[in-house]
């Protein structure tokens, strides 16, 4: 059957794979902007225009299709002018890895079914946990930021209803999660799915800049435990997804410790200072935490998915644990890794990240977020000298905020703008900025991963930004800044 990736088609496989790689290559080659700029009711035609209900077209037709259609349009992480959302260009060594994995199609959910890649996994899992300073921790690769995160508050969650002396049902209600008002939005997300009462998550006030003050940390629990509440985890943020900062680890570490909670790192952003030679220290506490979320397709230039959470006691993982008499019963003695997992049939991402630590090393990896961090710095330095822009904050890591001084703009008009300026440019296609809320100001957000990207390249943007400000004021933002 020439469908199917067989011993009978690997001469179609090879060509296959070798004419998309060109397609693939000649498309980053040519990609002059972030994205085409087609309108979105153009490309609902174009995804309306193919029929899916009708018989084949063969694999090379439909992946020039695809090239037309979505390679195209696509929304390209590796050109200079996308600094959006945290996303990065990926490693060369993952993606080959990626293709092969595409190809084996393996789950690392038992032993049986993966063999030696479950004991690879384990290995990452073992050098991941040494990073963080967990002597003998243990850990799964995940979907992303947001499973570990879920699945980190759920063994806090069984932690603490195990410690609870009430039954379950009536200590489940009680249990109270505390975060700043800048954790990730799966925080609150996950106090939903993992049924916490609707006010379980209790905001810890911060500094003014997004990180977690200690002192109001420690009132929020003693507050929460008067009136009857079971702390049950606190999340510190390792770089806020917004302003890229870091909750001060080690003294909220102090004060998890002190009342004996469930302190969870959310890492998913700042993992990447975990190799990093010279800002390394940022984490330091992080070896104290119960669990850690780092997400590799974030600051370790890994493609999606390719994320993990991590325990400092291995014990605490098997509160998740399941047994069907098909998969992994009880007297299996395999290590069967789906025992830790929230997913059953997984993937093997952890193999892409194998293959970026032997073929760049980790220090490299370490060099090169710290490139995406100092170019920020020098981007929020001409930020802050230039009179028609106005910094917000400084980051930590690779994110730079900031709202429009448009000449003969009210500071209304001027957060009125920002929603147009974004727009502008997204539908043209030739740079691609974000925005976001601070301090209740709208403002304009560049998230910078790609460690190619030069002071001039985002110099650019700026003066995209700038023109686009200027030009909307003129004809009333008012009108041009509403949001789609
Ligand atoms: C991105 C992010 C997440 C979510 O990770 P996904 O991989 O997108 O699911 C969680 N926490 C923080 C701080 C993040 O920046």
């Amino acid at each position: 059957m020439p469908e199917l990736v067989t011993s009978s088609t690997t001469d179609l496989y090879r060509s296959l794979v070798a004419q998309t790689a060109s397609r693939v290559a000649a498309r980053f080659a040519e990609a002059t902007q972030p994205s085409s700029g087609a309108s979105r009711a153009e490309l609902q035609r174009q995804v309306d225009a193919v029929d899916l209900t009708a018989s084949g077209v063969g694999t090379p037709t439909a992946i020039r299709e695809i090239d037309e259609l979505f390679l195209e349009n696509a929304v390209w992480f590796h050109h200079p002018a996308y600094a959006a959302h945290l996303n990065c260009p990926v490693a060369l060594p993952a993606v080959a890895a990626e293709a092969v994995l595409a190809a084996v199609n393996p789950s690392v959910d038992t032993y049986d079914q993966s063999t030696v890649g479950t004991l690879m996994e384990r290995r990452l899992i073992d050098v991941a946990a040494g990073w963080i300073g967990f002597h003998a921790g243990d850990g799964v690769f995940t979907s992303g930021g947001t499973q570990s995160n879920l699945h980190a508050l759920f063994l806090a969650r069984e932690a603490a209803l195990a410690e609870a002396r009430m039954p379950r049902a009536q200590a489940l209600p009680r249990l109270a999660v505390f975060a700043t008002a800048s954790s990730h939005f799966s925080v609150g997300k996950s106090a939903l799915l993992l049924g916490l009462a609707d006010d379980a998550v209790i905001v810890v006030a911060d500094d003014g800049e997004g990180r977690m003050l200690p002192a109001a940390l420690d009132d929020a629990m003693a507050s929460a435990v008067a009136s009857g509440r079971l702390p049950m985890a606190v999340v510190a943020t390792a770089g806020t997804t917004d302003r890229g900062v870091i909750d001060p680890v080690a003294a909220v570490a102090a004060v998890c410790d002190a009342r004996g909670v469930w302190l969870h790192v959310d890492a998913a952003y700042g993992c990447g200072l975990l190799v990093s030679r010279r800002r390394r220290h940022l984490l330091d506490g992080i070896e104290r935490a119960r669990s850690v979320t780092v997400d590799f397709h974030k600051s370790f230039f890994q493609p999606v998915s390719s994320s993990a959470i991590l325990v400092r006691e291995p014990r605490d993982l098997a509160a998740g644990a399941w047994h069907a008499d098909y998969l992994n019963p009880l007297e299996n003695e395999e290590p069967n890794q789906v025992d830790k997992s929230l997913q059953t049939t997984r993937r093997f991402d952890a193999l892409k990240l194998w293959v970026s630590l032997r073929a760049i090393g980790a220090d490299r990896i370490g060099e090169m977020f710290d490139a995406v961090i100092d170019l920020a710095q020098a981007v929020s330095d001409a930020v802050d000298a230039d009179d028609e822009l106005e910094l917000v904050g400084w980051s930590q890591l690779s994110t730079v905020l900031f709202r429009l001084r448009t000449e003969g703009t009210s500071a209304h008009e001027q957060d009125a703008l920002v929603a147009g300026v974004r727009r502008v440019l997204f539908e043209s296609g030739r740079a691609l900025v974000a925005k976001t809320v601070i301090d209740g100001r709208p403002c304009l957000k560049l998230t910078l991963l790609n460690p190619e990207t030069t002071l001039d390249d985002v110099l650019a943007i700026l003066g995209m930004v700038k023109d686009a400000a200027t030009t909307l004021a003129g004809i009333g933002a008012e009108l041009i800044g509403a949001d789609a």
